[in-house]
């Protein structure tokens, strides 16, 4: 039999479609995949969140928490003069009775103080309720400022900062897969998306009201003053309408007003008066030993309001 060469064509390894045209369709069926990857690992992570232990959480949070810089917070080996500021709301959560906050009750709260003018408070991963010294200053009542940590406290019930957490993980790991480390863009991303998102959904805002107001019942036995947070913060953001706030992740506080009034009513609550901030803190103080008293220029400066409608501040 006679050997016949068969004529190969060169160009049979060379899509004949334009190499641009080749990476794009490539690269958006990369994306695309990504994309689906994420959504599918973003339910996993929703069913972790509910199941995982406290315990667990913990220990997750013991080896992936980034170490935060000590000097965002008040207490510091700088601040020593006012580490009452941290005693202080330290005290406030460690009167939230344990046996009404479920598995929550397996945390150690601990509270820590941020040096940040913006009225805010996070639920943080492991236990810890960060709030910042502007919360502190726009507070005008111990009640509201028991709701504002009864509502992070309601976080943590409902696993809300787990889910965040992961979604960041999630993020990370898929610029990671899709760029590679140390690629300019990778990196761009990375600092982009935060690791540890504490944004919440709309409805695990206003799940954690109804903790916030609960809570302050429980303490307090009257429901005064537990509104008085949204309520101010409506009048310095705004309040985005029922539209906006339909659309938004982050309810507008009418409607979280509106909501924890809706159960004040039908379930015949109480409505006390509530304790002046600056009389808790006076209060406060008296119990503290001699060893700890603070300075006696340490008082709790009113500062002025931040500037409004930035959509940074809040409950997270
Ligand atoms: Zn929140």
């Amino acid at each position: 039999m006679k050997y016949v060469p068969v004529e190969f064509d060169p160009g049979i390894n060379v899509t004949r479609r334009h190499p641009l045209k080749e990476f794009a369709v490539l690269f958006s069926a990369a994306i695309g995949l990504l994309i689906v990857v994420y959504l599918l690992l973003g339910m996993a992570i929703e069913l972790a969140a509910r199941n995982i232990t406290v315990a667990q959480e913990r220990w997750l949070w013991s080896l992936t928490g980034d170490a935060p810089d000590e000097t965002m917070f008040v207490g510091g080996p700088d601040d020593d003069e006012y580490a009452w500021y941290v005693a202080y709301v330290q005290s406030l959560v460690d009167r939230i009775p344990r046996d009404m906050i479920g598995d929550a009750a397996g945390y150690d709260l601990r509270v820590r103080v941020l040096w940040d003018e913006m009225p805010n408070a996070f639920a943080v991963p492991g236990g810890e309720i960060w709030v910042t010294t502007g919360l502190l200053d726009f507070v005008e009542s111990e009640n509201e400022l028991m709701a504002v940590l009864g509502h992070e406290v309601g976080h943590f019930i409902g696993r809300d900062q787990l889910e965040g957490y992961g979604r960041g993980i999630v993020a990370f790991g898929a610029s990671l897969a899709l760029f590679g480390q140390g690629n300019g863009l990778a990196d761009w991303i990375t600092g982009t998306i935060d690791l540890l998102d504490l944004s919440h959904s709309r409805s695990q805002e206003m799940a954690a009201d109804i903790w916030g107001l609960r809570i302050a019942y429980a303490i307090y036995g009257h429901a005064g003053g537990v509104t008085d947070f949204d309520r101010r913060m409506v009048d310095f953001t705004g309040d985005a309408g029922p539209i906006v706030a339909f659309l938004s992740t982050h309810p507008g506080g009418g409607a979280r007003i509106r909501q924890l009034e809706t159960i004040v009513a039908d379930e015949g609550l109480a409505v006390g008066e509530p304790i002046p901030i600056d009389r808790s803190i006076e209060e406060f103080f008296a119990a503290w030993t001699a060893e700890n008293a603070p300075p006696a220029d340490a008082v709790l400066h009113k500062k002025k309001r931040p500037p409004a409608s930035d959509g940074q501040t809040g409950k997270e």
